[in-house]
């Protein structure tokens, strides 16, 4: 599954969010079967209200979230693509995530010593920023020769080494891939196959002091430094505090501290929407269950994540918008009013879809 690795330098929070995630991920886990939760693999259901009204609307048992994945990414410190900590072994961990997530210390806590010496979120996302783009100009360095050969004997390979060439100009400059590329005229797919750190999608998770999240001139400064990413703005201690909590006393602390949303919550929420994935929804008595797909999957493509063999005896798809089906009140009513509508294999999914396959077994 589309998984986010979680980095940051050391002391920043990230043990603490992450034990977080992984009592969320156990608590899921009972919904989950087949999950198997690894120690540094947490997994966060994504928040979505449209869950509980289809439940009440086909009286489901049970209510099966989408979910996010987050695997925790530890080692990287300054000097890490020198080899410094855990060196390499945190870069080769980092490549098999599909998005990346810097953990931010802003919180202050005399307690808490910082790696460098005093907090500053800047230059923090300038370390692990840098430590990524060596990376990727390590990979680079070694992939150009290769590239330049390649392209000597088969044109195909030109547009490779053009892209690595302004990838290295690029993060030379110090821009990350993800940041830089659309305005360096770089097409990242001429680069997939080198697979590069700073080409990933990237979020940000500012660890804040309870009393900073309310601070709005601090949260849009915190934004400016990552845009275009997106940012999370969290306390990490409450948030550990949160999962301990049931859900009533749970959004009492919450508004205690002027938030309406867990910090996790939010976190797999935005994680999901940078993974560029959406949901469609199918609806029983048994369980309401969201269901993840890429943006732009047809209805087989979508079959397929609930079983290969749907995908492949895909028929058609009975599909009524959640908008239409809340407003109808029941699947009968919607085929009465014609709002259920019958797509083949040409149709492309849309956000809230609510389905019913047909196919072949
Ligand atoms: P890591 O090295 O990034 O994994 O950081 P840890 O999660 O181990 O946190 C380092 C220390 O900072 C621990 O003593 C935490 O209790 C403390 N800490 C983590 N998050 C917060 C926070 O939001 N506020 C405060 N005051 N302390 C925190």
């Amino acid at each position: 599954s589309l998984s986010i690795g979680i980095v940051g330098l050391p002391n920043v929070g990230k043990s603490t969010l992450f034990n977080a995630l992984t009592k969320t991920a156990n608590a899921l886990a009972a919904n989950y079967p087949f999950a198997t939760i690894e120690p540094n693999v947490g997994i966060v259901g994504v928040p979505d209200p449209r869950l509980e009204k289809l439940a009440e609307i086909f009286g489901s048992a049970k209510i099966l979230p989408a979910k996010v994945e987050f695997v925790d990414i530890a080692g990287l410190v300054r000097g890490a693509s020198e080899g410094q900590g855990r060196g390499n072994q945190f870069l080769a961990n980092i490549r098999e995530t599909d998005a990346i997530c810097q953990v931010i210390r802003v919180f202050t806590d005399p307690d808490v010593t910082h790696v460098d010496g005093d907090v500053a979120p800047e230059r923090d996302i300038e370390t692990i920023n840098t430590e990524l783009i060596l990376a990727d100009l390590q990979t680079l360095e070694k992939a150009i020769p290769r590239l330049q050969k390649e392209s000597r004997t088969n044109k195909d390979r030109k547009a490779t080494l053009d892209a690595a060439e302004a990838a290295v100009k690029l993060l030379d400059g110090g821009t990350t891939l993800y940041a830089g590329a659309k305005g360096a005229g770089i097409d990242p797919k001429d680069l997939r196959e080198l697979h590069l750190l700073t080409a990933k999608p990237f979020l940000y998770v500012f660890n804040l002091d309870a009393d900073e999240l309310v601070e709005e001139e601090l949260r849009a400064q915190l934004s400016a430094l990552v845009a275009p990413a997106d940012a999370v703005f969290l306390d990490a201690k409450i948030e550990s505090e949160l999962v301990e909590l049931p859900d009533d006393e749970a959004l009492e602390l919450l508004q205690s501290v002027g938030q309406e949303e867990s910090g996790l919550a939010q976190l797999a929420r935005i994680g999901f929407e940078t993974l560029g994935l959406q949901t469609y929804l199918t609806a029983g008595p048994k369980e309401t269950r969201a269901w993840t797909i890429r943006k732009g999957a047809t209805a087989p493509e979508a079959a397929g994540v609930i079983h290969t063999d749907f995908q492949r005896g895909f028929i058609k798809a009975e599909i009524v918008s959640f908008d239409e089906l809340v407003e109808v009140g029941s699947i009968a009513a919607a085929r009465q009013v014609g709002k259920a509508r019958i797509e083949g294999k040409e149709y492309v999914m849309r956000d809230g879809d609510v389905v019913e396959f047909r196919f072949n077994v």
